[in-house]
């Protein structure tokens, strides 16, 4: 079993709808015939200044996820974690990130400012918000846990650079990539046992 630590990087946009999105993604591992349990962390994690571009007004998505590893990856060395927050964050040669992964570190974190309609002047609408935080979730425990971009349009873990993109893809992992995840997964466990 994978375990993964969803960490609220802030409250607003991630606490409401944790439940949601933990069992949203739980079954996306599921379809891949992956165990994959996911526990809310009990407190915000809030990115210091430190991580904030004051000349862009964005984070630094790696500051954030090195900061994040910092903080969280001591109490259980086996798991993951993964912070969501409902920030702006970019990496140095891109415009803006959803998410950013550094499997060394067993560490991610999602971005989900640019995900919500309210961004692009719409009505909200929280079921496609919910829907597209665990779909670049699962992208990014995906890549974590060894995954690479895909090249089906439709796989979880094809890369998106525009919402129109994430709607597109699937919450779920091709076939290819399901396969490789298994076996991924399956030398997760026979290091932890
Ligand atoms: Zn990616
Ligand atoms: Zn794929």
């Amino acid at each position: 079993m994978v375990r993964v630590y969803l960490v609220p990087l802030t409250a607003a946009g991630f606490l409401e709808y944790v439940d949601t999105i933990s069992s949203l993604v739980e079954d996306s591992f599921t379809s891949a015939g992956v165990g994959l349990e996911a526990y809310k962390w009990p407190e915000v994690v809030k990115p210091s200044l430190k991580c904030y571009d004051w000349g862009r007004m964005q984070y630094i998505a790696s500051c954030v996820v090195e900061e994040l590893y910092k903080k969280t990856s001591t109490l259980d060395p086996e798991g993951y974690s993964l912070g969501v927050g409902m920030l702006d964050a970019y990496e140095p040669g891109l415009n803006f990130v959803f998410g950013l992964a550094v499997p060394a570190k067993k560490t991610a974190a999602v971005f989900t400012k640019r995900l919500r309609e309210e961004y692009y002047g719409k009505p909200a609408r929280y079921d496609l918000y919910v829907e597209r935080v665990a779909k670049e979730v699962v992208h990014e425990l995906g890549h974590l846990l060894g995954l690479q971009h895909c090249g089906d349009r439709k796989c979880v873990m094809s890369f998106s650079n525009s919402v129109v993109e994430v709607d597109y893809k699937t919450r779920f992992f091709c076939e290819k990539c399901a396969a490789a995840l298994k076996t991924m997964a399956s030398h997760h466990m026979s290091r932890t046992k």
